[in-house]
């Protein structure tokens, strides 16, 4: 394991968001298959999308999805282009104008949920079925109704930037809507609740280029008016998402990453190790005197923890102390502050201990430092 390291020699423990660490194996893969793929004398940035070599790359991925997910029949697995970001409005455009409905419901629990509901909104009329945002959006509001009349029901399964996450998703006879974009592939979920479910590929699926959608064939039978090609569902899964040229490096890299997974023993084996990661450096953050989690005890999330330091005025001097020993990306989002460290799946477990190691080490220093200054106090003032 010594691929992650700087030209100093020194192991780099990325806790970035996304794009985010990908397994070593994965990365090395990558990079050879850039050089000469499968000895073919091409680069895979080289090959056509329209080659055998590439198709059967296409179709595994789609297969590893529906092994790793348990995608029923029921449902299409495409590979579209736009991030998690083209599909707040596919969605709208497609389940709410082409299916020629007029009303739509959204909970509203972050900063990406608001930027969905703004898209939405240009679509038809957008149901606010609840709103967190008045508290910052440190929890997921529940016991919220639904109109029966709305096309969908819009959630975000994880609230990467606030750092919390959906336990129970309801049922509430509508169609099912989720934004998975950072915490799909890191639990088990069972498929058949959604109507549909997205996500941009850069967390837990691969590089950034590539967005994920999941939906059910009944969802995308209810669009039924015209919409220009590349925004429309039908146009997609009729040409297995082969309609014009795909993101073919990030779907290659995707499919060696859920190789990987797959010999991890899959979703179900990796979700213990997330749930590991996450009670350890939450347990950190609970017995420390100097930081605290800023999600709402019952909705951290196992893959996104925010914190703070109750001090605010030490949060610089501890990024840059852990910056200095290796560690990246753990700023907060500029819209939130603090601390954000990202749990994605290839991210291992002592990379989690070595950063409460480095948060306690912190924290004596700086008691130590209040304690010199308290006894230099006394001395001159005695
Ligand atoms: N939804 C969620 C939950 C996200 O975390 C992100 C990005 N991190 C997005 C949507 C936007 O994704 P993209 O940048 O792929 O459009």
């Amino acid at each position: 394991m010594l691929t992650y390291i700087t030209m100093s020699n020194q192991y780099i423990h990325n806790f970035g968001a996304g794009p985010c660490i990908l397994p070593i194996s994965v990365t090395e893969k990558a990079a050879d298959a850039v050089r000469n793929w499968n000895g073919m004398g091409l680069s895979i940035l080289e090959v056509s999308h329209r080659s055998a070599a590439f198709e059967e790359v296409m179709t595994k991925t789609g297969l590893l999805v529906r092994e790793l997910l348990g995608v029923p029949d029921s449902y299409e697995v495409l590979f579209l282009q736009g991030g998690a970001s083209r599909q707040f409005e596919m969605v709208p455009q497609n389940l709410l104008q082409g299916a020629g409905k007029k009303k739509a419901a959204y909970l509203d629990s972050g900063y990406f949920a608001q930027k969905a509901i703004k898209q939405a909104r240009l679509f038809g009329e957008v149901q606010i079925v609840a709103s967190s945002r008045e508290k910052a959006y440190s929890y997921i509001p529940s016991n919220y109704s639904v109109h029966h009349d709305a096309a969908y029901l819009h959630v975000t399964s994880n609230n990467t930037i606030e750092g919390t996450q959906m336990l129970d998703f309801g049922n509430f006879g509508i169609p099912l809507v989720c934004d998975m974009s950072s915490d799909i592939f890191s639990r088990e979920i069972k498929v058949s609740d959604f109507g549909l479910i997205y996500a941009g590929a850069q967390k837990n699926l691969g590089p950034a280029g590539m967005t994920l959608v999941i939906v059910k064939k009944d969802l995308i039978r209810t669009v039924i008016y015209p919409l220009p090609a590349m925004g429309d569902y039908r146009v997609m899964a009729s040409n297995n998402s082969l309609y014009n040229t795909p993101p073919v490096f990030s779907i290659f890299v995707a499919m060696l990453n859920l190789l990987w997974l797959k010999d991890q023993g899959g979703v179900a084996a990796i979700e213990k190790l997330n749930i590991k990661k996450a009670e350890t450096l939450y347990a950190a953050i609970d017995q420390s005197e100097l930081f605290y989690g800023t999600a709402n005890l019952s909705h951290r999330s196992k893959m996104n923890v925010t914190f703070r330091c109750y001090d605010q005025a030490l949060e610089e001097e501890f990024l840059s102390y852990v910056t200095g020993r290796g560690i990246v990306g753990l700023k907060g989002h500029g819209s939130v502050g603090g601390f954000r460290a990202s749990l994605y799946n290839a991210l291992p477990l002592h990379s989690v201990d070595y950063l409460c190691q480095l948060m306690g080490f912190f924290e004596a220093s700086v008691k130590l430092k209040a304690k010199s200054r308290f006894i230099a106090n006394q001395t001159t003032s005695s």
